[in-house]
């Protein structure tokens, strides 16, 4: 009995780990606009089963076994430059899960393994280590449950005061951007050990709250050891009408521009953004917190990949109105990021960095009047896209942080 049970365990855990065995990641550098139209022609031919990585120029796709013939012939005959980014994306992924699985468990947040990935039970469990380690710093609000039912944790870091301006960080709306989340971990630490000894974070902190949410689509994040969605943007198990397809694109169902370019109407796409603005729970929690709470002053959300540092907007040309202190700000922001390792960071609107992309979190809530509205794009540029190695969570982490205090120590200087 007890061997079946065990063969039965072995059977689910094969079954649930999707297989990426002949996969690669194709770097694509269209030289024009013709070529690059060529290249959206094969995100429609669904049979590909194409996973674009990235659609900015060059394009990074992950393409599967039984379609690299076609796409090399298609590539080939109309002369589109291309290389291969990752050879074997089975091999990264089964390194990084041995990783995870040689972590040693945590008994308290200064053991936690931050140089690792971890499953989103282990996440939830530092967040609460957090709590009970530092009960008058930091407290856990539940704002909300995903599709499936998960709690959308908030970690509030406050010194006291009632209502007072406040920061927003948001890590892992898009599930598979986990050096997003695995940072936000690192963040939530930093902010504990340096008040008091960082005299940046410490004025921050005596007169502002800082709000953390660190994954904010837990149900795509991966609750095994392993990233259960690296073909879907941000998958939910929930089906959409009229379709057999799954999940919507979190950073599209926002009411800003809702429903136009850069984003799409078709549940199959990576960009769907679902039948109406702030249809889905997670969305919707957020938009709920930031009006009820009526005093957010900051708000940054954070991606990867492809080392920017955004503001709004990318749904219009039209520029922002604070858009040259905004500018200004992010100019300060990356030049302090850079310090620790060199990492060079792009910075400006949305649409003019990256694409017109349509309703996005930090377009709603410039409109709102959150003045300081920031989007991240972390590393890297494409050598490892979605799967950055686990020694770089840390330098990733640690270097964003010095961008943030940035931010939050001008929002702090300059009230509104
Ligand atoms: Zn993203």
């Amino acid at each position: 009995m007890k061997k079946l049970v065990a063969f039965a365990a072995l059977l689910v855990a094969v079954l649930s780990k999707e297989d990426f065995r002949g996969h690669q990641v194709f770097r694509i550098v269209p030289k024009d606009d013709v070529q690059l139209a060529l290249v959206r022609v094969m995100e429609d031919i669904l049979d590909l089963e194409l996973d674009f990585w990235s659609w900015v120029t060059p394009v990074d796709v992950r393409v599967p076994s039984h379609s690299l013939q076609v796409v090399k012939s298609y590539m080939e005959r109309h002369s589109i430059k291309y290389f291969t980014m990752i050879k074997d994306l089975q091999a990264l992924l089964d390194e990084e899960r041995r990783q995870m699985k040689s972590a040693a468990p945590a008994g308290n947040t200064d053991s936690f393994d931050y140089t690792n990935y971890h499953t989103l039970s282990q996440i939830y469990s530092f967040q609460d280590m957090l709590v009970v380690e530092n009960p008058k710093l930091v407290s856990k609000t539940v704002i909300g449950h995903s599709v499936e039912g998960r709690p959308l944790n908030v970690l509030k870091f406050s010194t006291g005061g009632s209502n007072r301006p406040a920061i927003w960080i948001d890590t892992g709306i898009h599930a598979r951007e986990w050096v997003t989340q695995a940072s936000g971990i690192v963040f939530a630490k930093k902010i504990l050990t340096e008040y008091g000894t960082d005299s940046v974070l410490t004025e921050i902190l005596n007169r502002m709250d800082i709000f953390l949410e660190m994954v904010v689509n837990p149900d795509g994040s991966g609750t095994h050891n392993q990233r259960t969605t690296e073909k879907k943007k941000n998958i939910k198990q929930k089906q959409n009408e009229d379709s057999s397809c799954v999940g919507v694109d979190l950073n599209r169902n926002w009411n800003a521009g809702f429903g136009g370019r850069g984003s799409s109407n078709n549940p199959c796409t990576e960009t769907y953004h679902g039948t109406r603005a702030h249809s889905e729970p997670e969305v919707k929690s957020i938009v709920k917190f930031v009006r009820s709470h009526g005093n957010i002053k900051a708000f940054i959300s954070i991606h990867s990949y492809s080392q920017m540092l955004l503001y709004p907007y990318g749904y219009t040309r039209n520029p922002a109105k604070d858009q040259a202190e905004l500018d200004q700000v992010a100019q300060k922001a990356v030049t302090a990021l850079a310090s620790l390792y060199g990492t060079n960071y792009r910075y400006g609107s949305i649409i003019k960095t990256i694409y017109q992309s349509s309703g996005g979190s930090i377009d709603w809530t410039y409109k709102k009047g959150i003045k300081y509205s920031y989007t991240f794009e972390l590393r890297d540029t494409g050598h490892f896209g979605f799967i950055l190695p686990a020694n770089q969570i840390v330098p990733t982490a640690n270097e964003t942080w010095l961008a943030l205090k940035v931010i939050m120590d001008h929002t702090l200087k300059n009230p509104y």
